[in-house]
């Protein structure tokens, strides 16, 4: 399968990641990564960025080392109707956001809270990905979880990192294995992401690919394989799209 997007990336600046943007946007390009995304944890994660990072984003090439980037954030889920740790004017201006559960930012509740958390951020318009729907310290409503991704056009996360033997969140393989089960039953498109907290992993979907051969998930719903399959999810994309068209030839 070609694989050329990575949207699920932290740099330095998030607190307990490695390099710099920069060496993490260099090393997308030099392993054939084609649309790269930086996506640092939102201000409620102890150590992460400030509101003020996520609001100066216009300041950074969106074309760099012959890859188009991407500037999102990975939004802290912070209460069980689905709020998020950013002012609705700075998640606005972000390339795209994905929303996460951590235990420092939300306290797992029971399966009927985690569930709600997820439906009331899928309503959020500046929230495209649900990362890592995966942890067995937050146990959901797989049904109810991913017939709202396909309904609210969402696309659920595959996160690589979470299969990792040493990863804190637990019991990740038998969840995939639930979920992607019901992502075809609902025709509900998934996204590959790496969580890569040094450059070392950018693109790194090793563990995630795996499994999804193993299964024979249908390519048609992973949208890592092509950009134009990603542009309806990711109104950014659309709008470079667009803004870009009358230059080209
Ligand atoms: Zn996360
Ligand atoms: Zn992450």
């Amino acid at each position: 399968m070609y694989d050329l997007i990575d949207l699920h990336t932290h740099t330095l600046a998030c607190g307990h990641a490695y390099n710099t943007l920069y060496e993490m946007i260099r090393a997308a390009a030099c392993k054939g990564i084609g649309l790269f995304g930086s996506s640092d944890h939102g201000p409620c994660l102890p150590g992460s960025c400030g509101e003020l990072y996520f609001s100066n984003f216009k300041v950074i090439p969106r074309q760099q080392s012959g890859i188009r980037v991407l500037m999102g954030c990975e939004l802290n889920i912070i209460d069980y109707e689905g709020s998020v740790d950013l002012k609705e004017t700075t998640q606005s201006r972000l390339d795209y956001g994905i929303a996460s559960l951590h235990v420092p930012c939300c306290a797992p509740g029971s399966v009927a809270e985690n569930t709600n958390a997820y439906l009331g951020v899928m309503k959020n318009p500046y929230v495209q990905i649900i990362g890592h729907p995966d942890d067995g310290r937050y146990p959901v409503d797989y049904d109810t979880l991913v017939s709202a991704a396909a309904q609210h056009h969402k696309l659920l996360e595959v996160n690589s990192s979470s299969l990792h033997p040493l990863s804190s969140r637990k019991g990740a393989r038998e969840r995939y294995l639930d979920m992607l089960g019901l992502c075809v039953r609902y025709q509900a498109p998934i996204i590959i992401g790496s969580d890569a907290h040094c450059e070392a992993d950018v693109g790194n979907h090793q563990r995630a690919l795996a499994l999804l051969e193993e299964i024979g998930f249908p390519q048609d719903l992973i949208v890592n394989t092509h950009v134009e399959k990603l542009i309806p999810y990711i109104p950014a994309l659309k709008d470079r799209k667009e803004n870009e068209e009358p230059n080209q030839p």
